[in-house]
């Protein structure tokens, strides 16, 4: 038999090859400005039309290229960033593969303008199906300026595969981000059939990413940086209330490159997984920087997943980390800096023994309605829930949540106390409870002062007392001195027949009256509700907007709805009693830190803040 094996032509084999690094125009802009990075430039802009399908231009002002450097950048293998093997291993360019040019002029029109600053002339080269077109030496500004046209034009079945322009467009705009957000300091700009759609000046990170994300978010950012032997980790983590449904914003990258890794992912959520529900995601931008022979880039064509060295490690030093940021924000109570930089968030434990905290609420007590009327029971009722404050706590004797009023109920004083001061942490005893603007409570810890939402707050309680009604199948009324009748419009009235029986077990006795109405015969024990009416229209508003959340049962889109409608509004005075039960109660919930909408709750103004400022 003859020789069969034959060496491919250099154009077939770049046309293979763009096969791995070209797959749509984004790949095309994520080579092209990460070359621009590696030039050096100090400023980058991006020209498409019609998603990058007939025209693409990159134009920096790097150190630009000799003329053969400029007619070899489009050999295969063709690279400046390594020489030998052992370079693999301390890449710290975004490039090195040598690959990114050829593969595109093998699939494309490309036009490279290029001079480096100590070339009185640049050098243009048009090339377009690896075949060298046109050559000319010419006066072009120092930089490089490359305009790739009519992309996969002679790979028909490749072009066919093109997405929309809209989706085209939205690959573009996530690569350019990658690389803007890793480099704060070079400016960009990206524009699209001449709308600009991205003007970022040189600036910080925060800059950046508010450039490109949005004003508002400046404001949701937590500062993350820790430095160990083995990696630095700087950037921002966002706001557990700004924690969004939709997956997006969340950016890991390691010495400069954007990186997809998650195993790292899930430790940024396991430091939030306490405080956030379970369908929220935190925004994040995280830059690793570690030594390049610790990682592998090279097992991805595309260079975004990336091997580390010590995963475990990391694993750890980033979920501590941004524990350790939630924390120092005060966002989530639990304030310990001491212990080792690893902060334990104080929600309950699955191995934690204490008993079910739902059990101890008196659901009939209601903290709020008119004092004269209370059924409020006193010394008896607070004690109770007392002692869910200490069980819930005991273990943790030093936990800075711990309240530092009325451990005791008023009829037990303990010896600690003396002349109204526990000695224990110095906080006067009769100074518990303030209110302010009708909307906070604000209670003294032994770590400063807490800040509870007085709504936020009664939600919470109302939900996890609802969920407790809702799951025993119990019932929890109260009766209306006067049934009102009320009208709603046709689709709520329907909506609101089909709850009947759900609402009714959360205190809502509501029969059928025809022509649109309905008739409330009692209310939920646990509120004091005056305006019936729009406390109806909210439970049925609220179930609606949860409607289109498939992952929300029904008991718990109800349990959710009636606490948004029945909790008191802000506005609402509350004596210091109702202050009391309100923060009792709230801390025999199962997690007294968010809504069940995922907002915080509380905050703690430190101590050391009072001191810092009345230095
Ligand atoms: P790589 O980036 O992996 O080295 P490329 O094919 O992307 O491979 O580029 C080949 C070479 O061309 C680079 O190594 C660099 O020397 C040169 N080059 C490419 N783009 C630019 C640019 N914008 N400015 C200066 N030099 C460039
Ligand atoms: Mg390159």
């Amino acid at each position: 038999m003859s020789d069969i094996i034959q060496l491919l032509p250099d154009a077939v084999a770049n046309q293979i090859a763009a096969g791995e690094v070209i797959q749509r125009p984004a790949s095309v802009v994520k080579e092209l400005v990460e070359n621009a990075i590696d030039a050096g430039s100090s400023s980058i802009t991006v020209r498409v039309k019609d998603a990058g399908k007939t025209y693409i231009q990159v134009v920096d002002n790097g150190r630009g290229m000799s003329e053969n450097d400029a007619r070899l950048c489009f050999e295969r293998h063709a690279t400046s960033k390594i020489s030998e093997a052992n370079d693999l291993f301390a890449i710290r360019t975004m490039g090195f593969r040598g690959e990114a040019l050829a593969s595109i002029a093998a699939i494309a029109e490309v036009t490279l303008k290029s001079r480096s600053t100590d070339n009185e002339l640049g050098t243009m080269i048009r090339i377009s199906g690896s075949r060298i077109e046109a050559q000319e030496k010419d006066s072009i500004p120092a930089g490089t300026n490359i305009t790739v046209r009519n992309l996969f034009y002679n790979v028909p079945a490749r072009r066919k595969f093109l997405k929309t322009d809209q989706t085209e467009l939205r690959h573009i705009i996530t690569e350019f981000n990658h690389t803007a957000l890793a480099y704060p300091d070079i400016e960009f700009q990206l524009i699209h059939n001449s709308t600009q759609v991205f003007n970022l000046p040189a600036g910080n990170l925060k800059a950046r990413i508010s450039g490109i994300f949005g004003k508002q978010i400046q404001q949701n950012l937590i500062n993350l940086e820790t430095e160990t032997s083995i990696v630095k980790i700087t950037g921002y983590i966002g706001k557990p209330e700004y924690a969004k449904k939709t997956y997006g914003e969340q950016f890991l990258f390691v010495n400069h490159r954007f990186m997809r890794h998650p195993y790292f992912h899930k430790a940024v959520m396991k430091a939030y997984e306490q405080i956030l529900p379970a369908d929220h995601f935190p925004s994040y931008f995280l830059f690793f920087e570690t030594d390049p022979s610790t990682i592998d880039i090279n097992i991805h064509p595309t260079k975004t997943e990336i091997k580390f060295e010590d995963e475990r490690s990391i694993w750890q030093i980033l979920l501590a980390a941004t524990r350790e940021a939630i924390g120092k924000h005060n966002l989530s109570p639990s304030l310990d800096f001491s212990k080792e930089g690893i902060i334990d968030i104080p929600v309950l434990k699955k191995d934690q023994d204490i008993a079910m905290p739902r059990e101890n609420i008196n659901r009939s007590f209601n903290p709020f309605e008119n004092e004269g009327s209370s059924q409020y029971s006193g010394a008896m009722q607070r004690r109770e829930a007392h002692r869910d404050w200490e069980k819930l706590y005991e273990k943790k004797s030093n936990d800075d949540l711990t309240p530092g009023f009325g451990f005791q109920g008023p009829d037990e004083t303990g010896q600690e106390q003396e002349n109204g001061i526990r000695q224990e942490d110095g906080i006067r005893q009769e100074a518990r409870y303030l209110q302010m603007k009708g909307k906070y409570v604000l209670t003294p810890v032994k770590s400063g002062l807490m800040v509870i939402d007085q709504r936020r707050a009664h939600i919470r309680i109302l939900y996890e007392q609802n969920l407790a009604i809702l799951q025993k199948d119990s019932v929890n009324a109260q009766n209306t001195l006067f049934p009102e009748t009320i009208e709603l419009n046709t689709s709520d009235y329907k909506l609101c027949l089909e709850l009947v029986d759900e609402i009714g077990k959360l205190g809502f006795e509501i029969r059928d009256f025809g022509h649109n109405c309905v008739i409330v015969h009692s209310i939920p024990a646990n509120t004091a509700i005056h305006d019936i009416k729009s406390v109806i229209e909210t439970l049925l508003e609220q179930y609606k907007n949860y409607a289109s959340e498939l992952k929300l049962d029904q008991h718990e889109k109800l349990a959710r709805s009636t606490a948004i409608a029945a909790a008191i509004r802000y506005g609402k005075q509350l004596s210091i009693k109702e202050m009391q039960e309100l923060v009792d109660q709230l801390f025999a919930c199962s997690n007294p830190n968010t809504t069940p909408g995922g907002k915080a709750i509380l905050n703690i103004v430190k101590l050391e803040d009072f001191e810092k400022h009345l230095a």
